[in-house]
């Protein structure tokens, strides 16, 4: 028996908030539209960064900023109705934080993806995506994935609307080393709990300064007191994100209007200028329990955790199953070799994936820029509308990776696909 190859006019590509805010807005905006569309999710289940949903981490932004309250207040996916749905609505207030656990709002986004279930199939990788064309025009594409068994399946869109996030952005030493216990802190969560091999008290390097590292050195310090934990940071200073209200501006909706109608140098700019806003910075919070903590070893004289400033990872290798680095200490000018039982990097994540996922489309795509409203800008045998999610900082500026603008921004995404539908109709209409 043969599968019939099902057709779609949407697929979403990834079902993190980023394509949970798409199926919302297709829902709430599009109903008359009568489109057929389904998301295709990697992971056996919705999760949002479950490798780092940590005892006592929160959310860097406003409960207000979840999927669809910046667009529609009203609509039944927002936070505020999560809360009222699961009867928690007065004892949210009186925390007296817009900030929630992330443990809750993985929750929230949990209950909404939910409710979108039957449009969603879990456990499907993409691989690959390629053009079909008949008689010289490309109206459809062949989206391939894979389960975890590697059986392929393919289906049909008409039109591609990418969310898969960020991928796990190693250092150049590590690339390529293979070790139980290197790895990078997207699975963290999972390695900590399953891990069985290390001493009773461990010596675990955390490389990187942003709030990754910083959350992670201290789960570590907690579940290993009388361990040695090593922060290792190339700058000086951990220094603190800046989420003060004028700051902030940046991340709302209007800004993306701003920063992109500059000029590519100016946008620069202003990333740069901004970048404290998200890379390389840790919750001022966060910060000080740091400090503290470092603070009572001395004061003590108990504990070996340590920051270990301006130090570059020069070279890694592996000596009785444990981990090597030289570090270059430039305080100091030293260099040594220490050894590790483990080491987590958590140092960042890259957005350039969909290149590799559009291989086959590149000869299809003209060298503008990408649009404003997320368009990838296509050659005219194309018709096929693929939208970016997530690696568009560069154009759209920093809230691109975040929640801030999802609500709005899947908004702006489906309008244009809704444009773009009803001009093909007219088309069609007057031939
Ligand atoms: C630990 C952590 C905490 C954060 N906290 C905040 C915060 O407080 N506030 C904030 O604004 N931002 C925060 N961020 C930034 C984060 O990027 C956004 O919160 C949000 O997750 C972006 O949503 P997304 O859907 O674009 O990407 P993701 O959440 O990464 O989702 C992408 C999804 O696509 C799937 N996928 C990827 N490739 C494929 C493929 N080939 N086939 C099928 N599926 C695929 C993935 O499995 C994933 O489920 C945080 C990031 C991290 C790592």
């Amino acid at each position: 028996m043969t599968n019939k190859i099902r057709e779609y006019d949407v697929l979403g590509i990834g079902l993190g908030p980023a394509n949970l805010s798409i199926a919302i807005a297709l829902e709430e905006q599009a109903q008359d539209n009568q489109l057929s569309y389904c998301f295709l999710e990697q992971k056996s289940q919705f999760e949002w960064h479950g490798g780092m949903l940590l005892d006592g981490t929160r959310m860097q932004i406003s409960c207000l900023k979840d999927l669809v309250t910046l667009r529609n207040p009203m609509s039944p996916y927002t936070f505020v109705n999560y809360l009222h749905t699961h009867n928690r609505l007065n004892s949210f207030i009186n925390l007296g934080s817009q900030h929630p656990s992330r443990i809750e709002f993985n929750d929230y986004l949990a209950w909404v993806a939910k409710q979108f279930d039957a449009l969603v199939h879990y456990g499907q990788r993409v691989i690959d995506i390629q053009p079909i064309e008949e008689e010289g025009e490309i109206t459809k594409v062949k989206v391939i994935a894979t389960n975890i068994h590697g059986e392929k399946t393919v289906r049909i869109a008409r039109n591609l609307i990418l969310g898969m996030g960020g991928m796990p952005k190693l250092p150049e030493q590590f690339q390529g080393f293979e070790h139980d216990n290197v790895l990078h802190s997207s699975h963290y969560k999972t390695w900590s709990e399953s891990t069985k091999d290390l001493p009773e008290h461990p010596k675990i390097a955390v490389v990187g300064a942003g709030q990754s590292a910083a959350e992670i050195f201290v789960d570590l310090c907690n579940r290993y007191e009388d361990g040695e934990v090593h922060m290792i940071n190339r700058r000086f200073a951990l220094h603190p994100a800046d989420d003060s209200p004028f700051v902030n501006e940046i991340f709302d909706p209007e800004f993306t209007d701003h920063i992109y109608s500059r000029e590519e140098a100016e946008r620069k700019d202003i990333l740069n200028h901004f970048s404290a806003t998200n890379y390389s910075v840790v919750d001022m919070e966060e910060l000080h329990a740091i400090y503290e903590r470092l603070y009572l070893q001395k004061v003590t004289g108990k504990g070996q955790h340590k920051y270990l400033r301006c130090h570059d990872i020069q070279e890694t290798g592996e000596k009785e199953q444990k981990i090597a680095l030289r570090l270059n200490d430039r305080v100091n000018h030293q260099q040594n070799w220490q050894d590790y039982d483990a080491v987590i990097l958590a140092t960042g994540y890259r957005y350039d994936e969909f290149h590799q996922m559009l291989n086959h489309m590149q000869p299809l795509m003209t060298s503008s820029p990408v649009e404003r409203s997320y368009r990838l800008p296509m050659k005219d045998q194309c018709s096929v509308n693929v939208f970016l999610q997530g690696c568009c900082e560069s154009s759209h500026g920093l809230s691109d990776t975040l929640l801030s603008v999802l609500a709005v921004r899947s908004k702006e995404i489906v309008d244009a696909l809704l444009e773009q539908k009803s001009s093909l109709h007219d088309e069609k209409m007057s031939a």
